[in-house]
């Protein structure tokens, strides 16, 4: 088997890979039989990981533009009520070509809308991951309180919970593999669904030793209506069920006071960090910088694009920058090298994961080759990336194969999958 350098990188030099593997980055020798791609002045990273979206929610980009989460939700579930398998894969297959050319080599979508019951939406997913090239976590998400019981989402769009944790074992049946497609238990969020489901689906991914997945502390209305229905703010609802443990991670995470922030780091359960949907909704600022000081391990999210509007994941590093110095109003809050790290190691901590998000030998050969020819006058590399200009990966290989060439997805035509997919959403709106 031949070696591929990648040579000529500005940062952060050459790298080689071998069998799927990052086998040598820096200076790299060359040896006989080498295959070699000049990528000169360019920049390389590690395959960015995306800890939270929502993959279908591509079909409802642009509406309840004016809307809290609250709002915004109970718009679109009568609509999400309506989606069919085939939407779910083609909002996945565009979604992905998105995050991939964006740098997203591994990603985490959280699936809890199942009409009819019919759990195909998982594997219309997992197929679409497939056919574009990228890892997926899939989670399988899940709602069972439904308005009549005190939830926020309408009795039609919720399910029953023993449908819920035998489809969930069928999901892991039919799709875990532990590398391109990792199953995750993941139920909404404390305002969607019962403490027994919580309980309950814990109890399963630790069965199956799989990760658990939810909303938390996204908004001040969950945190009010956690103190109406259970007295307790939403970590602490969370914690008695025991979902506060390190194989957690949770959506958000906006608003952890002091004490809370501590628990999270002192039992490692992680937070998706998803800062433009946190803005768009005006759902407050992640406290990351104290998340980070602290040692919670924290990733970043592009969270589904009804609330990102983009799908794409270089951009939300930037965005993560900005909303934790606005935040905390402070410019050293947050630099250009902490959130790449949050983009890949960060991630990967949060989904459980240390052979990707690296660069570096032994690590999978997942990683982003990105033009840069536009950003030689500025310093420091990792500062032109998060902080310059929006751009598409120039390659990207996952395991070693080439899934990105020269801008193209090497899978798929993108151009067809985004005419089907608006196709399709203005039926959903019909
Ligand atoms: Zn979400």
């Amino acid at each position: 088997m031949s070696r591929l350098v990648l040579r000529g990188a500005r940062y952060p030099g050459d790298v080689a890979i071998e069998g799927g593997r990052i086998v040598a980055v820096g200076d790299v020798a060359g040896q006989d039989g080498d295959e070699v791609r000049r990528v000169d002045g360019d920049l390389i990273t590690a395959g960015f990981v995306n800890t939270h979206h929502h993959l279908y929610q591509w079909m409802t980009r642009g509406r309840a533009v004016g809307c809290d989460l609250f709002g915004w939700l109970t718009t679109l579930y009568p609509v999400w009520a309506k989606l069919e398998v085939e939407d779910v894969h083609a909002a996945a297959r565009v979604g992905l070509a998105e995050l991939l050319l964006s740098g997203c080599t591994t990603a985490a979508d959280h699936h809890y809308l199942v009409p009819n019951g019919d759990d195909s939406v998982f594997d219309a997913t997992a197929e679409a991951a497939l056919e574009v090239g990228t890892r997926l976590h899939l989670a399988r998400g899940s709602m069972d309180l439904g308005a009549s019981d005190g939830g926020l989402p309408p009795d039609h769009v919720v399910e029953d919970l023993d449908a819920i944790l035998a489809s969930t074992e069928r999901v892991i049946n039919r799709w875990h593999d532990g590398e391109r497609i990792v199953v995750t238990v993941a139920p909404c969020s404390p305002f969607s669904v019962t403490p027994q489901l919580m309980t309950e689906s814990a109890a399963l991914a630790r069965r199956h030793g799989l990760r658990l997945h939810t909303h938390l502390a996204e908004t001040r209305e969950e945190e009010a209506d956690c103190l109406a229905r259970f007295g307790k703010r939403p970590l602490a609802v969370l914690d008695e069920l025991g979902w506060v443990a390190d194989d957690v991670w949770f959506a958000h995470g906006v608003h952890f006071d002091d004490a809370e922030v501590a628990r999270l780091a002192e039992t490692g359960a992680g937070v998706a960090h998803c800062p433009s949907s946190n803005a768009r909704l005006a759902s407050g600022f992640c406290r990351t910088p104290e998340l980070l000081a602290a040692g919670v391990p924290v990733g970043l999210g592009v969270d589904g694009v009804a609330s990102n509007e983009q799908g794409t994941l270089v951009t939300e590093l930037r965005q993560a920058l900005f909303s934790a110095r606005q935040g905390a109003q402070r410019p050293d809050a947050l630099m250009p090298a902490d959130t790449l790290a949050m983009a890949t190691t960060g991630g990967a901590a949060c989904l459980g994961r240390d052979d990707v998000g690296r660069l570096s030998p032994g690590a999978r050969a997942d990683l982003v080759v990105w033009p840069a020819d536009d950003l030689q006058d500025i310093p420091d590399p990792v500062d032109a990336l998060v902080l310059g200009p929006d751009r598409r990966a120039r390659h990207v290989y996952v395991e070693g194969e080439l899934v990105v060439e020269d801008g193209h997805l090497t899978g798929m035509d993108l151009d067809a999958a985004r005419t089907d997919l608006g196709r399709r959403s203005r039926r959903l709106w019909s």
